[in-house]
């Protein structure tokens, strides 16, 4: 039996944000300008509170400006699209990311196409969805983004004629995932809940992305040995072990069994999950670049 690599997303995340600070120094030194990431709020969602927070403290650590509107949960619309046209007006915002889920009031897909897809670093702006499917510059989706980079620090750059499957086709996630690996020539499925046979699906692939929502349901014996395999999944399920009512998370693949099998596989947590804000601080620098007509900077 063979012991798959360990991917570690934690380790990757912390790099690549090291590389964007010393990115975000050239930025200064040469134009004088410093990134910033406005992050808007609305209510009170725990989780989303903890996203924010970190955001906030990882854009200031990385040597950006952070700019946080937190607005009272019974917010309307309208005045949440007025936010989001000053920031989008705002030259010292370069990035923009609304955190979702947003109260059940207000239109989403109103709200994020509200913003200047430039600065849309949350990539999920329909003019983005449409420029990464036909190959144009886009602000890609930061989960699918960080998972692709952590594929090809496994595999190497080139990932010509692999199979790959992604299980889930959410527009932020299984989508762009797919997408990405089809422009980095894979042969890629997609599956989803109607797919058949999806254990003989995932058996072919030399890369599984896992970004389902359901709790250790990829087993390892559906697995291609030495496969690469991405967990994006996050669930909390009990942990009676632990003690009573406790809690811990999982991903979306059997990791004990799977770690048998595949040729290297991310942990849950510290896998993917480090690389979606460490991605995002990477596109602001980008989109703040793109805005200042320039190059970025080598890091
Ligand atoms: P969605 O709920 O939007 O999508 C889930 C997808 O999984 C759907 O396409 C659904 O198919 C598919 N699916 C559900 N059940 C099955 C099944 N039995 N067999 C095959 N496919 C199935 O989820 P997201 O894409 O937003 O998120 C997926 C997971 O990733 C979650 O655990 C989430 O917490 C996590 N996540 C982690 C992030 C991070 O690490 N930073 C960021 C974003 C998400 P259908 O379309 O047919 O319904």
């Amino acid at each position: 039996m063979t012991q798959a690599k360990l991917i570690d997303g934690k380790a990757f995340a912390e790099n690549l944000r090291g590389r964007v600070a010393a990115k975000v120094a050239k930025l200064q030194d040469a134009h004088g300008v410093t990134p910033g990431l406005a992050v808007v709020l609305v209510g009170e969602d725990p989780a989303s509170q903890v996203y924010v927070r970190n955001k906030g403290k990882q854009t200031v650590e990385c040597g950006m400006h952070s700019f946080e509107h937190k607005l009272d949960a019974s917010t309307s619309e309208a005045d949440l699209l007025a936010v989001v046209e000053k920031l989008n007006a705002d030259d010292a915002v370069h990035g923009i990311l609304v955190q979702l889920p947003l109260p059940d009031h207000i239109d989403e897909a109103k709200v994020i196409n509200a913003i200047t897809p430039d600065k849309d670093v949350d990539g999920f702006h329909v003019i983005n969805s449409g420029r990464l499917m036909t190959g144009q510059e886009a602000m890609v989706p930061c989960t699918p983004l960080g998972c692709l980079m952590l594929i090809k620090d496994t595999l190497g750059e080139d990932l010509s004629g692999k199979r790959a499957i992604v299980v889930g086709r959410s527009n932020i996630v299984g989508k762009p995932m797919a997408q990405l690996l089809l422009d980095a020539n894979c042969t890629v499925t997609i599956a989803h809940s109607r797919t058949q046979d999806l254990p003989g699906e995932c058996r072919r692939a030399d890369i599984l992305v896992a970004a389902v929502g359901r709790p250790e349901m990829i087993k390892g014996d559906w697995i291609k040995p030495g496969a690469c395999v991405i967990d994006v999944g996050i669930n909390r399920i009990p942990a009676p072990e632990k003690g009573e009512g406790k809690t811990r998370l999982v991903g979306d693949v059997d990791f004990a069994g799977a770690e048998q099998v595949a040729g290297s596989i991310t942990p849950v947590p510290g896998g993917v999950g480090p690389m979606t804000i460490a991605v995002l601080l990477a596109n602001t620098v980008t989109a703040c670049c793109r805005s200042l007509g320039v190059a970025e900077p080598e890091a």
